[in-house]
């Protein structure tokens, strides 16, 4: 019972640590902030190895704070999913890109996907695709253009219950990628446990000296595996001329990354995609 009391006064113990501090200031300024207009959505172009056109674009969020500038999303991801604040920023991003999206189409007068980055905690919220289908329905963007995004970390702490969410998102129409791929220990089983539609290899699996033969082989490999699964790939993270042109030398569908162009905000975005030249 003292509990609650004692923790209110220890706000206040000079031996409080100055990352506690911070993060206290942060959790009140991101409450603010969702009420405010200080969350922005970034998109960064994916591209299509076959052709060489940007296809689609990934929604990363930015927190423009006022006194600390532009908070890097590693920085307020994990406090927002710890505080029960990702529920309702990630249906934010989502409707904001959305709209994003139907407004670039109409502009640009051709489809492009939108895939936006989901949290573990809010697959474990029962109501999301009610929540996803209530975007879709709001913002007339059409299901098999939106993609979700999910680490393999996030799809396998409750295998039955992901299952169950995971089916019922597919029947929304919407697709499905698996994030961060490379980076787990999860196994490869659960690829067919769940039905998925995109693998996006990690960037720290994709840079590795992609001039060593048997590191080709290696992704190759994957990319051969990934579509006998009906998924198809996406590279992360491409910074060079030489990743790009190893992976158009594999079967891989698509690559992002900072070499082709960095997430940029929506005005940006709408200039690059009506110059003429793009790599
Ligand atoms: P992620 O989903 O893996 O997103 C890719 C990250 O890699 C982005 O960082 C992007 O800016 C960065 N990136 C892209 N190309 C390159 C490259 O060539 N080289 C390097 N070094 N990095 C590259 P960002 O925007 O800082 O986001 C970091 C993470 O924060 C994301 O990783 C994602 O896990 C999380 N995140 C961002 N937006 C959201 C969101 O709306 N909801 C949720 N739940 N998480 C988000
Ligand atoms: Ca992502
Ligand atoms: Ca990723
Ligand atoms: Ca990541």
């Amino acid at each position: 019972a003292k509990g609650a009391g004692r923790n209110i006064y220890r706000f206040f113990e000079p031996e409080m640590g100055v990352a506690a501090r911070t993060r206290m200031t942060l959790e009140l300024s991101l409450r603010r902030a969702l009420g405010g207009e200080e969350f922005e959505v970034y998109y960064q172009p994916r591209v299509d190895l076959k052709t060489m056109t940007v296809i689609g674009m990934e929604a990363l969020l930015r927190w423009n704070h006022p006194e600390l500038g532009q908070v890097p999303p590693m920085q307020f991801i994990p406090l927002a999913e710890e505080r029960n604040l990702i529920s309702p920023i990630g249906h934010w991003v989502l409707r904001q890109a959305c709209r994003d999206t139907v407004d670039l189409m109409r502009k640009l007068g051709r489809p492009l996907r939108v895939s936006v980055n989901l949290s573990a905690r809010q697959l474990r919220n029962s109501a999301l695709p009610a929540e996803v289908q209530a975007v879709l329905d709001e913002t007339g963007f059409p299901a098999p253009l939106l993609e979700l995004e999910l680490t393999e970390s996030a799809l396998v702490e409750d295998i039955e219950h992901s299952a169950h969410l995971l089916r019922q998102l597919k029947d929304l129409g919407v697709k499905i990628a698996v994030d961060d791929f490379g980076t787990g220990y999860s196994g490869l089983a659960y690829l067919r446990r769940f039905s998925l539609d995109v693998l996006k290899l990690d960037r720290s699996f994709v840079m590795q000296k992609e001039s060593h033969t048997s590191h080709f082989d290696f992704i190759k490999a994957f990319v051969d595996l990934a579509h006998a699964l009906k998924l198809s790939v996406v590279a992360e993270g491409v910074e060079t001329d030489d990743t790009l042109q190893f992976l158009c030398s594999t079967a891989c569908d698509e690559a992002q990354g900072y070499f082709i162009a960095r997430p940029m905000p929506l005005a940006a975005l709408i200039q690059y995609l009506r110059s003429p030249s793009l790599l």
